[in-house]
């Protein structure tokens, strides 16, 4: 089979022709039909996020059609539509066992610590895969998996419950994923915060409220626009201690500020003004659970979530196209959504 592989860090991948993997008793063997190019995979391409062992096919945004199943499996048979969870763990650990398996020791993430899907077939553990309903195409169907999910997760992190409101700092895969997620989770208002005028028009689209940071500090803007209140949960989508900081800003007392964007620098604050004496809570979410992802796909089924805006165009299993996608989500780093279509 065809697959295109991360051979040494800072160099374009390359096409490899490898044998079909063979699927254990407990696995499915899945054809690729859609695999997303992810903003990830540039960091995994560049060096940023180490990638091992080389080679390695990346790809952790994976749709496809079950081909062959191993002699354990009852679930799933020959010719059902699936989508794969990226994280493949043990299964029978305490984290597992208790559905925070993003904890599990053993867990490797497709495309990042075993093969992913940048290729003709993947094999994976059957409980990976996940019916993907007839209504959803295979290139929306990848592309949940990873920012969509991960939107889910973190609304879920906040708590956000029906009647309150939600803003969503940084409106890309996640934050468009977000607005909409946070409207089907009962959110009664949803202020959408991002620097360019595309973004907020699409998030409006969805029924957020526009915030722009050029027209003034955003957590001023959002608390004059609930009343003084400020909001219930905000959701930080960029990786930058000001966001950070606007998201606990922006908060309501009792509200939730969950920070998703991904930074390796230091956080200040105000800790009576900001955390104490409001009893915010600031929450890490990371990644997403397996569970959570029946309900995402129902939202995706029904349409409560709209995946026609999210896949911007197809290329074929070749190494020269997936790099020059690679480039272009480099060089753009938004607004460009391309799923291998082998
Ligand atoms: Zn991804
Ligand atoms: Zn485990």
């Amino acid at each position: 089979m065809k697959a295109v592989r991360l051979v040494k860090p800072g160099q374009p991948l390359v096409l490899f022709e490898l044998p079909i993997p063979a699927a254990g008793p407990d696995d499915v063997l899945v054809r690729v039909r859609a695999a997303g190019i992810c903003h990830s995979d540039v960091h995994y391409r560049a060096g940023v996020s180490p990638v091992y062992p080389l080679p390695m096919t990346l790809g952790h945004e994976v749709a496809g059609v079950v081909e062959q199943v191993g002699a354990h499996v009852r679930r799933l048979t020959p010719g059902d539509r699936v989508v794969l969870h990226y994280l493949v763990t043990c299964g029978s650990c305490i984290y597992c066992a208790g559905g925070s398996e993003q904890f599990c020791a053993e867990g490797k993430m497709l495309g990042h610590y075993t093969d992913g899907g940048f290729a003709e077939f993947i094999a994976v553990p059957e409980r990976n895969a996940l019916i993907l309903p007839d209504e959803v195409p295979f290139e929306g169907g990848a592309t949940l998996m990873c920012a969509s999910a991960t939107a889910l997760h973190a609304l879920r992190k906040g708590r956000l419950k029906g009647g309150e409101t939600l803003a969503v700092i940084g409106i890309g895969g996640l934050g468009l994923s977000a607005v909409q997620l946070g409207r089907a989770l009962g959110a009664r208002e949803v202020y959408a915060v991002d620097t360019q005028p595309a973004k907020r028009a699409l998030a409006a689209r969805y029924g957020a409220q526009p915030v722009d940071p050029a027209q003034g500090d955003p957590a001023d803007q959002i608390r004059q626009m609930t009343g003084g209140r400020g909001v219930d949960v905000s959701l930080e989508l960029i990786g930058l201690p000001l966001t950070m900081r606007q998201a606990l800003r922006s908060l309501a007392p009792m509200g939730r500020a969950v920070v998703v964007g991904l930074c390796d620098r230091p956080l200040e604050i105000d800790t009576y003004r900001e955390l104490l004496g409001p009893e915010a809570e600031l929450i890490g979410s990371n990644d997403h659970l397996l569970h959570e992802l029946p309900l995402l796909l129902e939202y995706a089924r029904t349409g409560i979530l709209d995946l026609s805006q999210v896949v911007s165009r197809t290329v074929s299993l070749e190494a020269q196209a997936v790099n020059a996608a690679l480039d272009e989500l480099e060089r753009f780093s938004a607004g460009v959504r391309t799923v291998i279509v082998p």
